[in-house]
């Protein structure tokens, strides 16, 4: 940056400076008038980190990027001739952690901290144009990390849930079945799996065509969705395979469970539209439940051989 003369030699006033705005003390006028005026060229950059000092826009138009700023959603802003940059750097006595790049050849008035608050202590204008601004970019600032906030919200859900049946998927059940298996276990409550497995869905797929078996899938999602408590999990496990994860039920529970979702499915209409066929779907249920000593991965091997023995018995069954 290129010193280029004083303020008071510039052909700028207090009156173009948002700050100062609605000033008329001359003591003001002549403070500001020994301030530094400097050159920034189109490009140029002061990297974040830098002494903190209070930048006034003077004309050109720089970019602020600000700590919080960081990514690409919108957080740069945009300082105007008559505009301000690193106040709050200068107000809490820290380095200045924006970046500023020149969009445009900017001239720039360059205010020191000690002087920014002998210019507070005499001018209250410049005390309340400086509060509504700082209450302005708080604002700001929540704004953005509200949305960021929602916005992480809303990737990991995407990333737990299932893209076909909103069912979680198998990275949940990763991160939550051994959470769920240790805390059961700790607390000495029971916790079952019914696995679920559609029957001949191959078959199903090959007379009604694979857009109709992701109809029939996501059907048979929304099943057994309904018929559980808001305390269970649905997991799409891959597949046509699905599972509910019941804590604090019994074998003897969740037995009941995997019956009535084994009735519901039989009885599940897939397409509401009545010009189509009913092709009717079924399903063969596991049951089993953590027994002493269980890590999780036993405890779906033993909900899985209980689907095979519900498979190899005829399908459209419960096996414990
Ligand atoms: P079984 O009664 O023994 O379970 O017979 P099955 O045909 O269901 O068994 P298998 O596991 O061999 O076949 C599963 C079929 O499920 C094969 C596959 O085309 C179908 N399938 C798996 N995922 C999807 C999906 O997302 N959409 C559709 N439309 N079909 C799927
Ligand atoms: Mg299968
Ligand atoms: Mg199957």
């Amino acid at each position: 940056m290129e010193h280029i003369g004083t303020f008071g030699a510039s052909r700028f006033t207090a009156g173009d400076l948002q700050l100062f705005r609605g000033e008329r003390d001359p003591a003001v006028a002549a403070a500001l008038a020994s301030c530094a005026v400097v050159r920034m060229a189109r490009g140029r950059r002061i990297a974040g980190g830098g002494q903190a000092r209070l930048y006034i826009v003077l004309s050109g138009l720089l970019e602020l990027a600000s700590d919080v700023h960081t990514g690409d959603d919108g957080g740069t802003s945009r300082i105007l001739p008559g505009e301000s940059a690193g106040e709050q750097a200068v107000l809490d006595d820290a380095v200045n952690l924006a970046a500023i790049t020149a969009l445009e050849d900017s001239e720039l008035l360059v205010i020191e901290p000690d002087l920014v608050w002998e210019l507070i202590d005499r001018s209250n204008v410049l005390a309340r144009n400086l509060l509504r601004l700082l209450s302005f970019r708080v604002r700001a600032a929540n704004a953005l990390l509200r949305r960021r906030q929602k916005l992480g919200e809303f990737y990991r859900q995407l990333s737990l849930n299932d893209a076909l049946t909103g069912l979680y998927n198998r990275a949940w059940l990763n991160e939550m079945l051994p959470k769920l298996v240790a805390r059961a276990a700790q607390d000495g409550n029971p916790l079952s799996l019914v696995m679920i497995d559609l029957d001949h869905f191959k078959r199903f797929n090959d007379t009604h065509g694979h857009i109709a078996g992701d109809a029939a899938l996501s059907a048979a999602a929304s099943v057994i969705r309904g018929a559980l408590r808001p305390s269970d999990f649905a997991v799409r496990y891959g597949g046509e395979e699905m599972m509910a994860v019941l804590p604090d039920t019994s074998a003897q529970l969740a037995t009941m469970v995997a019956e009535r979702l084994c009735q519901r499915l039989r009885e599940a209409v897939v397409f509401p539209d009545m010009r189509l066929p009913l092709p009717h779907m079924t399903g063969s249920f596991g049951v089993a439940s953590l027994a002493p000593g269980d890590d999780e991965r036993a405890l779906v091997a033993a909900a899985d051989a209980a689907l095979y023995r519900a498979k190899e018995a005829g399908r459209d069954r419960v096996c414990v």
